[in-house]
């Protein structure tokens, strides 16, 4: 089955019961039973939803992988991914991590005895240096977020495997559409369905996805026993979203090219990140690994005023300024003082997050409407 087809129609039968053509919502905390333990495959809602089991085949199925365990965030299947490890181990980071990740990892599972290092990743040489004895986990976001940095997922995922370490790809950004990490080497694939997947802007939802049947029985035995799952009615939404996740990533592709071109030739912009141009550092081997580019863009402004970056962000009509990314409509926002505030300013300086830094989820509206909303904006600035 290729992919629209799978989008539409993977891990959802017309229901048994009453052949309506939509997974119902089972909203329902528990199951009857005709006997003790005596049931039809579900006993707790925590354990297992029939909502919920068809959008986890269905985003296997996108995956190319067996089984996906389906969370009520992105950071829950994030958290549950950790939770494969153990006190002592060692987990090799991405350098511009999501904010969130960033401060899970720090914040949270550096209490319980886990170690982490962000580096470079996009140099082979950073990744093989980074491997400790006790490196259990790698960890990589690509295109990383908010600066667009592409990293080889096939040379990453051979060099933890040959560590004997776990290679996690946060997918996030490109979405099975554009990149499937698992057919690369990865081991596993987490996603904040927040974003693309849902498409909307109206569910919060994660997963992470696998092939590998230890790695699937521990996360299930994970999400039953931590309990971050989604609701019913979440997972009919994310459901909603992924049947048109193909068309809506044209798209999103689409108009991001014409919006990273536009700002490329604008006077007042310094750098775009767009890993579609032929001068992104990193455009061969995005090419390589990804269907399409994407929909995000981020840029600096030629005057290096942190107050003409926040300002710029007030004045747009049809960008919202907003966390988060992936939906339909397009949004604005500022990485320094927003999403990525929790990095502390020499750490995101380092990782070349500079003050100036907006950037665009860009949404699948009319693209010269679009442009012409940036344009208005940057000529007030
Ligand atoms: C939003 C996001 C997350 C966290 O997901 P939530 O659904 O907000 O919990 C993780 N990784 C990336 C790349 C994200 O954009």
């Amino acid at each position: 089955m290729k992919f629209g087809t799978a989008a539409i129609h993977a891990g959802q039968e017309p229901d048994i019961a009453t052949g309506a053509i939509m997974t119902p919502i089972y909203q329902t905390s528990t199951y009857v039973q005709s006997e003790p333990a005596v049931h039809k495959g579900y006993d707790y809602s925590r354990a297992g939803n029939p909502t919920r089991t068809a959008l986890e085949k269905n985003l296997a199925a996108l995956e190319g992988a067996k089984y996906c365990a389906a969370f009520s965030s992105g950071m829950g299947a994030i958290d549950a991914v950790i939770k494969l490890l153990k006190t002592g181990d060692h987990v090799l980071a991405g350098n511009d991590l999501y904010g969130g990740t960033y401060r899970i990892f720090v914040k949270v599972f550096e209490q319980f005895g886990l170690s982490f290092d962000f580096i470079d990743m996009s140099k082979e040489e950073n990744v093989r240096k980074g491997i400790k004895p006790d490196t259990k986990m790698v960890w990589m976001e690509t295109p990383t977020n908010p600066l667009l940095r592409i990293v080889d997922i096939e040379m990453i995922a051979t060099i933890g495997r040959e560590a004997g370490a776990l290679t996690v790809v946060d997918n996030t950004f490109a979405t099975p559409f554009l990149q499937r990490p698992l057919s690369l080497g990865a081991d596993i694939v987490v996603h904040s369905a927040t974003k693309y997947v849902g498409g909307h802007s109206d569910v919060i939802l994660g997963a992470a996805i696998t092939d590998d049947d230890e790695i699937a029985e521990k996360l299930y035995f994970i999400q039953k026993s931590s309990g971050a799952v989604p609701g019913p009615f979440d997972c009919f939404l994310a459901l909603r979203g992924t049947k048109t996740l193909h068309v809506r990533m044209e798209r999103h592709c689409e108009n991001a090219k014409k919006v990273a071109e536009f700002l490329a030739a604008h006077p007042k912009v310094h750098h775009v990140n767009y890993p579609g141009f032929k001068f992104h550092p990193n455009h061969a081997v995005a090419a390589k690994q990804m269907s399409g580019f994407g929909g995000m863009v981020s840029f600096t402004l030629k005057n290096d005023d942190i107050d003409a970056a926040k300002k710029l962000t007030t004045l747009m009509k049809i960008f919202a300024l907003a966390e988060s990314l992936g939906g339909v409509e397009s949004l604005i926002e500022h990485p320094a003082s927003m999403t990525h505030s929790s990095l502390p300013r020499e750490v995101r300086l380092r990782s070349g997050l500079e003050d100036t830094l907006i950037r665009l989820s860009v949404g699948i509206e009319d693209a010269d409407d679009l442009i012409e909303d940036l344009k208005q904006a940057l000529e007030q600035i």
